[in-house]
């Protein structure tokens, strides 16, 4: 096992930079999973630490190891892809058996660990066949068998669960979160997919056009956002956005509502409000004028726009709600749920 240590990282294909000074250390057995918007940089950036990539600047070290210049093969890690990428004409224990036999590995010890690994996977039985006798889970499970067997100081995952009905990818999210765990290796997981990124990480890093937005806990990207970018990609659906001017520990809406909260502000800001965290209060001062209603069971949404402007608002109430389409329902925000971003730079203001 080991730590993985990304220095001032830079990827530039000709004169286009898509990669800006990444800096980030994973620490040995962590799963840090990389997250962000298609084009983000994800691939490029999991790829230049596999060694598919050069590196254009900076540095990426495993272990005590600089490896910007040792071939994928030296690198000690195993990647998991998206399209399994299994050999069809090979018998599943082959295809995990691949790896090893190629490095020379004793055809003895090649059985035991091929073996052992089917047995976490619960793969054994299906040992002797094809891939194109497997379903796309059972699939999944060779693709990452080949990658324990192994025994790699490092995993990296590219998006490996994209081809996965939504039922099956929450189950195996489950289960690589749980092998991740008992095998202990220090593990790197790519997707676009910020529930999936959420659920799986010890920290996320969330990209945005290059560059590393927020590195942190799923808990602290969802307390603490530090750019408007975090606020709105991390929490479904997606926190609101109001322009609003902060003055005084007080925060005027465009509408003219008054809500307090935002000490230590001035000036005009961007206020964040997630859509959970807006509470019924008849008397409250955030007046949503009843857009539609979706009725998800556990809670409803409510779409809506704040009364007297076009700022479109998403409440997420518990239960079931209803109310005439013309109705204006209000609601408070207990000050410490609330968000503050500069209105020009989009970083947040205070704690
Ligand atoms: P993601 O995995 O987040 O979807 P990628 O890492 O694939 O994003 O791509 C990041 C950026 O780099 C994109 O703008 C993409 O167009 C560009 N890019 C990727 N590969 C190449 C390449 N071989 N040549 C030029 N540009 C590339």
């Amino acid at each position: 096992m080991a730590s993985i240590n990304l220095k001032d990282l830079v990827k530039a294909y000709g004169q286009t930079e898509v990669l800006h000074h990444v800096d980030g250390q994973i620490e040995d057995g962590e799963l840090v999973v990389i997250v962000g918007p298609s084009g983000c940089g994800k691939s490029t950036l999991l790829r230049m630490i596999a060694g598919l990539e050069t590196v254009t600047s900076g540095q990426i070290s495993i272990g005590d190891r600089v490896v910007n210049q040792l071939e994928p093969a030296d690198r000690d890690i195993a990647m998991v892809f998206q399209n399994y990428a299994l050999y069809p004409h090979m018998s599943v224990r082959e295809n995990m058996a691949y790896g090893l036999k190629i490095r020379k590995i004793d055809k003895s010890e090649i059985n035991r660990r091929v073996e052992e690994t089917a047995d976490i996977l619960e793969i054994r039985p299906y040992l002797d066949r094809k891939p194109r006798q497997l379903s796309g889970g059972q699939r999944q499970r060779v693709a990452m068998g080949r990658a324990i067997v192994r025994d790699p100081q490092v995993f990296l995952f590219d998006e490996p669960l994209s081809n996965l009905d939504a039922k099956l990818r929450v189950q195996m999210r489950l289960e690589i979160r749980k092998l991740q765990q008992r095998l202990g290796v220090t593990s790197i997981y790519v997707t676009h997919d910020q529930v999936e990124a959420m659920t799986l990480g010890d920290r996320l890093m969330v990209l945005n056009g290059g560059y590393v937005e927020q590195f942190g806990t799923p808990i602290e990207l969802y307390d603490r956002p530090q750019t408007v970018f975090v606020a709105g990609f991390i929490g479904s659906p997606a926190m609101n956005f109001v322009p609003a001017t902060a003055e005084q520990g007080r925060l005027t809406l465009e509408n003219g509502a008054q809500i307090p909260g935002g000490a230590g502000a001035s000036g005009k800001i961007t206020l964040g409000l997630r859509p959970e965290h807006l509470q019924a209060d008849e008397n409250g001062p955030i007046r949503v004028s009843v857009g539609l209603f979706e009725h998800l069971g556990a809670n409803t949404l409510l779409h809506g726009t704040l009364e007297g402007s076009n700022n479109e608002i998403v409440v997420s109430i518990p239960g079931h709600i209803s109310a005439a389409p013309d109705a204006v329902m209000g609601f408070s925000v207990s000050a410490d749920l609330l968000h503050l971003f500069d209105a020009e730079t989009g970083k947040r203001i205070g704690a």
